[in-house]
């Protein structure tokens, strides 16, 4: 099933518009808010049952915009015709167990994105003049991308061995006394909305350094959001990625005991004893602008959070830049050096 969003004062596309958070027509520049619009102008949102061919890894569709076929991913939910533009979003990919029930709409968008990156590009110190001062965007895509929000309970305990130190004078003498505490904590924690990608395409460090999203900003999931993005269905249930949010949980667990044990200059985990238990799990898409970027002959991949604009991704750094940082650094120490001798009544050379 594809659906297209036409304009009910001109018959064009409707693309998600950022700034106002609605519907616009690309052509007449007619707006549509979101809630509500799916009952009102059902006549206008343009189902077809088109999956003309379908295997294990992938599925064609037919864009009734121009009629060409589409040659899509088995994980892809919406896409935009690459013969005409026109958006269309995978109904069939988004309904049953795929139907997500929440999202953050994008609120950056594709120029505001361009632009942000040209000027975090600049600002890195350590990577060649070619990359900062470049303009090879390759491609820049807005992506949903699917991730699983638990709902988790940590219960459990831990001990912890803490340090005091107290120094004082005593006569001509410097005394330190060292003091030793076992520390106790018993915690049972309500851990909610812990988020983690369920796309097998991105990658989770990249996903991960997106961080954090501001859910106040999160929808109730409708399917005219997607229009004019590419959006992914997970690859991963929230059973499978079980494991790795339990490893983030217990890290919040620790996280959370450090910050009630205070006032020790030193504080180790002895032993730990956690169980978390999953209590609920929401099906979530999150906005994220993926940069390609040409460099010296390879492909360089950046994400940026579609919702806040922080980046993530490794540039390429710059060897002579590194090397003339470090000869300065070592520069600015010697002469630092010299002068504290000069100054302490050294040689002056
Ligand atoms: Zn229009
Ligand atoms: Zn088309």
């Amino acid at each position: 099933m594809v659906i297209q969003y036409k304009c009910p004062e001109c018959g064009a596309d409707m693309v998600f518009d950022s700034a106002t958070g609605g519907l616009h027509c690309q052509s007449c520049g007619h707006k549509e808010q979101i809630e509500g619009y799916q009952k009102e102008y059902e006549p206008y949102q343009q189902q077809f049952h088109s999956a003309i061919f379908e295997d294990e890894d992938a599925r064609q569709y037919q864009c009734k915009n121009c009629g060409a076929v589409l040659f899509t991913e088995k994980h892809t939910s919406a896409v935009i015709c690459s013969f005409c533009g026109s958006p269309m979003i995978l109904g069939d990919r988004l309904s049953g167990s795929y139907a997500p029930t929440k999202i953050i709409p994008f609120s950056i968008s594709k120029e505001e994105a361009e632009k942000a990156f040209h000027k975090w590009c600049k600002k890195l110190k350590f990577s060649p003049k070619e990359f900062t001062e470049g303009s090879r965007i390759k491609e820049i895509t807005g992506i949903y991308v699917p991730f699983w929000l638990y709902h988790l309970r940590g219960q459990g305990e831990a001990h912890l061995h803490c340090i005091r130190t107290h120094v004082f004078s005593r006569g001509d003498e410097e005394i330190t006394e060292t003091s030793h505490f076992d520390v106790y904590r018993q915690v049972d924690l309500a851990l909610k909305d812990i988020p983690a990608d369920a796309s097998e395409k991105m990658a989770d460090h990249l996903m991960d350094s997106l961080e954090p999203f501001d859910y106040s900003a999160m929808k109730e999931f409708q399917t005219p959001y997607l229009s004019g993005f590419l959006s992914e269905k997970y690859s991963f249930t929230d059973k499978e990625m079980l494991p790795r949010v339990t490893k983030r949980a217990n890290e919040f667990m620790d996280e959370f005991i450090r910050s009630t044990v205070q006032g020790y200059d030193s504080i180790t985990f002895e032993n730990r004893d956690y169980h978390i238990g999953q209590l609920s799990s929401e099906y979530a898409l999150f906005p994220v602008w993926m940069v390609y970027y040409d460099y010296n002959d390879a492909e360089y991949t950046f994400a940026m959070n579609g919702q806040t604009g922080k980046l993530a991704g490794d540039p390429p750094r710059s060897i002579p830049k590194i090397a003339t940082s470090i000869g300065l650094l070592t520069l600015l120490i010697f002469m630092l050096c010299r002068i504290i001798t000069i100054i302490s009544g050294g040689p002056l050379l």
